[in-house]
């Protein structure tokens, strides 16, 4: 399943996806600053104890350089030809981050909750600042997931950035089967109880499913106790469709006919389509 062929037989969605589209363009032209990868020695005991790496001094990355590529993106978006409303509240978040100082660090620190930083369109700031911070990241996302012994976090946040999670994914068959949440910030996977709930946190919640008939490979699990509901991906080969959350708006829409609460971290506080 391509994007295009998913857009094509969800027409609601061509809106959100033609904006992303335009974000990844303008931020595959931004330049790509070198990270320090952690000494993860440095970082186990915090790792341990359920410390995030972002959040871990030991860890010791350090984003201001993903916050400056973030504020590259935002001018590249401002700046450009585009019309439209994307265009235009990046430009009005440029006008007034430009008045911040020390702005690059500023948009890091907003993106690990820090909420001292009050932009207008937060929503839109969260997204275009994690959409380049990821890119910053990736040589450290990628060793940290070689690193980290998945069995030692089975936490309900993200063992990166400290976010909840957006989805889940299913993977594998039957008894073997693993559940991972799915950081909708940063983009990492990490596995989790098969039942209980990443909401309130207690095992003993009974999870009830709604499977949706002509989207045999989504599926919302949802808690008895406390109402919400994780959107679950059940499957492997195409976590960056199935898990982007944009891409399923339509399985919100059906929780919240239903009565669910979405209490997963969303990065773009998009509305859900109401046609
Ligand atoms: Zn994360
Ligand atoms: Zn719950």
């Amino acid at each position: 399943m391509t994007l295009e062929r998913w857009v094509e037989s969800h027409a609601y969605l061509r809106p959100v996806a033609d904006l992303c589209a335009q974000v990844d363009r303008a931020a595959a032209g931004i330049e790509v600053i070198d990270v320090r990868i952690p000494n993860w020695e440095d970082y186990r005991a915090d790792y341990l104890a359920g410390v995030p790496l972002l959040s871990s001094a030991d860890g010791g990355v350090d984003l201001e350089p993903g916050g400056r590529m973030a504020a590259a993106l935002l001018a590249s978006l401002g700046a450009g030809t585009l019309s439209g409303t994307l265009a235009a509240e990046a430009r009005a978040l440029e006008a007034e981050l430009r008045r911040e100082p020390h702005v690059s660090r500023r948009i890091a620190e907003f993106l690990l909750r820090d909420e001292t930083l009050t932009p207008p369109f937060p929503g839109l700031l969260r997204y275009l600042g994690w959409t380049a911070m990821t890119r910053f990241l990736r040589p450290v996302l990628k060793a940290f997931d070689g690193w980290r012994d998945q069995e030692r976090w089975l936490r309900r946040y993200c063992p990166t950035c400290g976010s909840l999670p957006s989805m889940a994914q299913l993977v594998g068959v039957d008894a073997g089967r693993a559940r991972l949440l799915s950081c909708g910030c940063c983009g990492t996977r990490w596995q989790f109880k098969r039942t209980g709930c990443p909401f309130c946190d207690t095992d003993n919640q009974r999870i009830a499913s709604v499977t949706i008939e002509e989207e045999p490979g989504l599926r919302i699990d949802h808690c008895e106790g406390c109402g919400g509901y994780l959107k679950t991906y059940l499957g492997q080969g195409e976590e960056a469709l199935l898990l982007s959350d944009w891409s399923s708006l339509h399985l919100d829409l059906i929780a919240h006919d239903r009565g669910l609460k979405r209490l997963a971290a969303s990065l773009y506080e998009f509305e859900a389509p109401t046609a």
